[in-house]
């Protein structure tokens, strides 16, 4: 079981009054990575097509889960860094900043999607990514989480849609 104490926490990072979540500890033990892509995983009567990491660190957990369930993955990436027409785009505000996120409409119509990213803290990039899978085409959206930060709203933000969160702190 992945808990609390696998993870380091930061006071004041990128920006003062939060409290940041890393998973290096996760990634460095191949137990607690195999164990955290197991916990991401959907209930198995889940209907997933594919699996969408988001940029950076759902990128990590996304093809590990997306393999275990033999479908593809798609890409939600920082905006500007996606070639071709074919694009969803969506942006947002985060805790620290805001987000601009695109990912190939192709990979989207008509899918079952699974959303993978490391932390739910406000719930707006993933409402954000959400919407955005909407907008092209998805046949439903669910998401997956290593960290819920359960003090903010990320699961009203979510209401209506599927969560799995590995931790909530
Ligand atoms: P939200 O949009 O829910 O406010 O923030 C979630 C997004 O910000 C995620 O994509 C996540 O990667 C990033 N994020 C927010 N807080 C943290 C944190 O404490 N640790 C890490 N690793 N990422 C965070």
């Amino acid at each position: 079981m992945i808990t609390l104490e696998d993870f380091d926490t930061y006071p004041d990072f990128p920006v003062e009054g939060i409290l940041f979540y890393d998973i290096a500890p996760i990634l460095a033990s191949p137990e607690r990575f195999r164990e955290a892509c197991i916990q991401l995983m959907p209930p198995r009567d889940a209907q997933v097509d594919i699996v969408a990491g988001v940029d950076a660190r759902g990128f990590i957990f996304a093809p590990v889960v997306a393999q275990t369930l033999d479908v593809g993955m798609a890409m939600v990436r920082k905006a500007g860094k996606m070639p071709g027409v074919d694009l969803l785009e969506s942006s947002t505000e985060i805790e620290y900043g805001s987000r601009d996120l695109a990912v190939s409409a192709g990979s989207i119509e008509g899918r079952h999607v699974l959303v993978i990213d490391d932390v739910l803290a406000t719930g707006g990039t993933a409402r954000a990514v959400a919407q955005m899978l909407e907008r092209g085409g998805a046949a439903s959206v669910r998401f997956s989480f290593l960290i819920e930060i359960g003090d903010l709203p990320g699961r009203d933000a979510l209401e209506g849609y599927a969560v799995t969160s590995v931790v909530v702190v």
